[in-house]
This record gives structure tokens, C-alpha cells and sequence, in this order.
């Protein structure tokens, strides 16, 4: 009855929005005591929004966005869609060209465009800022907006200030999660004031902000030596060394490629709460089997 069991339950999980690798990820649903999930695009919608464009000294505001947006038209990451979108708003829908863009999964991006060296990426060293833009980063810091720094010819120009919202299911995903006696954790490249404000809206308590993709797998690493069972739920190219080495990896549909590659789990339909649906499954599905 066994092989018919675990069958059974891989296709009623493909009814409740979850994609099972094999039989042998029911098990390890079964057995998790810890979800740590990803802020940007998984707890979060990913549909970021540029609110504020605020420029050092000097700089022209459409400028530097037709420059940044240029490069992020290249970047699959929310705030790049974001950067993108905006520019386009601003400055029609002809970007111009970039070459030798690159990305570095949790840090940023760069590539050149009309002649200029353009690198939008995560806030560094504040101190080293000019005060308008050191003021924008605490400004971020302190609403809980994500903030990245452009930095054309090496010289930072200006920061970008993007706000996310929840995703519709989180707030209920996580209650149901800690209902079913498990603990969440929040996992994000992004920086503590924008990780405190996802956490606090969703009763988050275990909070890890600023890391980079190996932090992240460091983290887990962390959690398992400590002796727990750990699934992690992520969406982008940063997650995919954490879910490699979690107990059990989970990615959203709308995800990357190689967050999707990592994983055991993969969620149809963009639903967090089909994380709840598929513990419960596994579980119900286990016990009647031994
Ligand atoms: P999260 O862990 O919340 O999903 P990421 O690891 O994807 O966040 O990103 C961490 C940080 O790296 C972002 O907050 C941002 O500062 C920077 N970053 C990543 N991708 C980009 C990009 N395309 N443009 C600008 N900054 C980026
Ligand atoms: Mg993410």
C-alpha cells in the first residue's frame, strides 16, 4: 500500500498548488520543525514600486533613472523590474542600450551605457555618502523601504527607494505554519530596517537581514547543527545555495529557474499557503502509513 500511498498523496498535492519532486520530499514535509522564508518575492509580492528618486548633488534625477533603468531591463530581480518600469514611465519606452551588463545574485548589477560605467547595487558604508544620500538610506531604514545606491563612473549619484506589500497569503500562511507547531524564520539580502517591517507585520520573531546567498545557506546550516528540520521557501538565484541545503527546499513557481532547480517542493499559483496545505498532507499521508 505504500508506493499507492505516496502516489496518491503526490497527486492530491498537485491539486492543492504543490509540485512534489518524488515521494521521498513527503517524507522530509513531514518531518520539518522550521520554515525559514525569504522576504523579497516570497513573503512579499515582488511587485516593487519605485517611490523616491533622491540624487546627490549635481545629478539629474531623469538621468540617472534613464541610466539605471537601462541596466535593470536586463535584471530578472524585483527591484530591477522596478528601476525598469519607472524609467520607462519617466523617460518613454526606448531604454538605451547596455553592454557588458553582469549580475551578482544579492548584491546588484552593473553594465555600461552611453559611455558610462553604471552599477546600481546594495547600500554599502553609509558614512562614505553624500548627506542627501545618507539621509535617504536612514530615511528607508526607518519605514522599511528597500533603498539601492547608483553609482555611475564609481561615484554614487543617487539613491532609489522601492516598497513591496505582503503577498495576500503570508500573514495566514505563517499563523497556520506556527498552528501546525512549526517555527518561521525570515531570511533576507535586504537590509534590517525593510526585514524588521515584513517581520513585524507577519509575528516573525527570528529575524536575519543583510545576507548575502552564502549567509543564507550559512544560516540553515546554523539551524540544522542546532537540530532542526529545516524547509526553506525562496524564489530568487540569491536562495538557491539555501534551499540546496536545507532538509527540504521550496520554491515559488514564479521563481527562477534555479531557485525551481533546488528544490523538492515547487508551489503552482504563486500560494505561500499551499506550504500549510502540503505539512498537513504529508502528515495525514505518513501516519497512516507506519
Ligand atoms: P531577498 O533576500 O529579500 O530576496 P535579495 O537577496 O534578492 O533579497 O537582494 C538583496 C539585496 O541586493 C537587495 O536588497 C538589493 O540591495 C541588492 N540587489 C539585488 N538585486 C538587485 C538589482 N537587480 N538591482 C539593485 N539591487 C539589487
Ligand atoms: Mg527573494
Amino acid at each position: 500500500a505504500t508506493p499507492t500511498a505516496l502516489l496518491a498523496a503526490t497527486g492530491r498535492g498537485a491539486e492543492l498548488g504543490v509540485l512534489v519532486r518524488g515521494p521521498e520530499v513527503l517524507e522530509s514535509l513531514r518531518r520539518i520543525d522550521t520554515v525559514v522564508l525569504d522576504k523579497t518575492g516570497t513573503l512579499t509580492s515582488g511587485h516593487m514600486e519605485l517611490t523616491e528618486t533622491v540624487t546627490a548633488p549635481g545629478e539629474s534625477a531623469d538621468e540617472v533613472l534613464l541610466l539605471a533603468g537601462a541596466v535593470e531591463h536586463h535584471s530578472e530581480h524585483p527591484i530591477g523590474r522596478a528601476v525598469a518600469a519607472a524609467a520607462r514611465r519617466r523617460c518613454g519606452p526606448e531604454l538605451p542600450r547596455t553592454t557588458g551588463f553582469a549580475a551578482t545574485p544579492g548584491d546588484g548589477v552593473h553594465g555600461t551605457v552611453c559611455g558610462r560605467s553604471v552599477r546600481i547595487r546594495r547600500p554599502g558604508d553609509p558614512t562614505a555618502l553624500p548627506p542627501a544620500l545618507r539621509d535617504a538610506l536612514n530615511r528607508a531604514e526607518s519605514d522599511g523601504r528597500t533603498a539601492v545606491v547608483v553609482e555611475l563612473d564609481g561615484r554614487a549619484a543617487a539613491v532609489l527607494l522601492v516598497g513591496d506589500r505582503l503577498r495576500p497569503g503570508s500573514y495566514r500562511a505563517v499563523h497556520r505554519l506556527r498552528g501546525l507547531g512549526l517555527e518561521t524564520v525570515l531570511l533576507t539580502g535586504d537590509r534590517p530596517g525593510a526585514a524588521r517591517a515584513v517581520a513585524g507585520q507577519l509575528g516573525i520573531t527570528e529575524v536575519h537581514a543583510d545576507a548575502s546567498p552564502e549567509r543564507k545557506a550559512e544560516v540553515v546550516a546554523g539551524l540544522r547543527a542546532a537540530g532542526r528540520v529545516v524547509a526553506v521557501v525562496g524564489d530568487g538565484v540569491n536562495d538557491a545555495v539555501a534551499l540546496a541545503s536545507a532538509d527540504l527546499g521550496i520554491a515559488l513557481d514564479s521563481g527562477t529557474d534555479a531557485a525551481i532547480g533546488a528544490a523538492g517542493l515547487t508551489l503552482m499559483r504563486g500560494d505561500i499557503e499551499a506550504v500549510v496545505d502540503a505539512v498537513r498532507l504529508a502528515r495525514r499521508t505518513l501516519a497512516t502509513i507506519r
